[in-house]
């Protein structure tokens, strides 16, 4: 198999079926991969392929914790990875302990008038409440991962559906340098109910590899006006009540900066959504990014 391998994908990832030879006690060679279902898969900056990342993930549940973390463009920017891979989301907002229930209907409601037809649950690991409901929505045999950003409570939350503190989380492996639980090298969890979990950390840093966050920070204050544009899907092109070209008319937005975020904003977008037939593109966004940042600094 590996000399017949052409690229990346080629080679198997976690969550992949395949075909094995027993060559000895304990032991087999990979013959064949099975087609794959689904492929969750990242672009990393400069690389000029498709990092295979997991595979036959059926379910992605894209968490957030409501605090700090809660972003919009973020979920956004998960979305496509995940739907780019062909498999389903389902938003997960965690740590609603921390926020009063008018708060959670807030974000609810934000999130809902962003993204429909896409499943929100609500979540706190803390004192369990939405664990349920987590847990009814993972079906037997069907596999899950769990995207978001560190810190927002991804291991609290497959400990809690496992029911037990398999995986670490941060505070006990910042506290005691090695951890007091059991650090069996696993990727694969198999609940009671027969669902699967497949974690690890090429899986949750997925989303690190894409530019869209890079592009919201560095042009903030694009990104705050085009807030109160009339579609939420605006370009900032053409449309009619889009607030960034009022801006640019009343002079409140300068010429400069709005070329640059067109520019950047659609070799992001390309970015997320990338295939292999547009590899050559790469390496001169990653430039650009890396030109935007510097000239960011300078005016600080
Ligand atoms: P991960 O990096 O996404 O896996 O996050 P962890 O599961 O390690 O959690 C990060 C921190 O957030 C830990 O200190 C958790 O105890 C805390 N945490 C996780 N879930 C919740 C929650 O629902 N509410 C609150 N208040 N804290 C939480
Ligand atoms: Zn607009």
């Amino acid at each position: 198999m590996m000399f017949t391998a052409e690229n990346q994908s080629d080679y198997p990832v976690v969550g992949d079926v395949v075909t094995i030879s027993e060559t000895g006690p304990g032991q087999a060679q990979i013959q064949a991969i099975m087609p794959r279902k689904t492929l969750l898969r990242r672009k990393a900056a400069g690389k000029d392929a498709v990092q295979p990342i997991a595979a036959n993930i059926d379910v992605a549940f894209i968490v957030q914790a409501v605090d700090r973390d809660f972003n919009l463009n973020r979920f956004e920017r998960y979305l496509t990875i995940v739907s780019k891979g062909k498999i389903e989301p389902i938003i997960v907002l965690n740590k609603i302990d921390l926020i009063s229930r008018a708060e959670l209907e807030d974000k609810v409601a934000q999130i809902k008038g962003r993204f429909q037809n896409i499943k929100v649950l609500t979540a706190s690991a803390e004192d369990s409440s939405g664990i349920k409901g987590l847990a009814k929505a993972i079906k037997m045999g069907k596999v899950y991962c769990f995207l978001g950003s560190s810190g927002v409570g991804k291991s609290s939350i497959i400990n809690k559906l496992l029911g037990r503190e398999l995986l670490k989380t941060r505070m006990i492996s910042t506290s005691t340098k090695k951890g007091k639980h059991a650090t069996t090298h696993r990727e694969l969890f198999v609940l009671d109910n027969g669902g699967m979990v497949i974690d690890n950390p090429g899986i949750r840093e997925v989303g690190l590899g894409d530019a869209s966050e890079a592009v919201a920070n560095v042009f903030g204050h694009i990104s705050k006006l085009a807030k109160h544009c009339k579609f939420v899907d605006c370009t900032h092109d053409h449309e009619p009540g889009c607030a960034v070209l009022a801006a640019l008319e009343s002079g409140d937005l300068s010429r400069d900066k709005y070329l640059n975020y067109v520019k950047l904003k659609k070799e992001s977008d390309y970015y997320a959504m990338t295939d292999l037939e547009k590899r050559q593109k790469d390496k001169s966004f990653g430039r650009m990014v890396k030109n935007v940042m510097k000239h960011k600094k300078k005016k600080q």
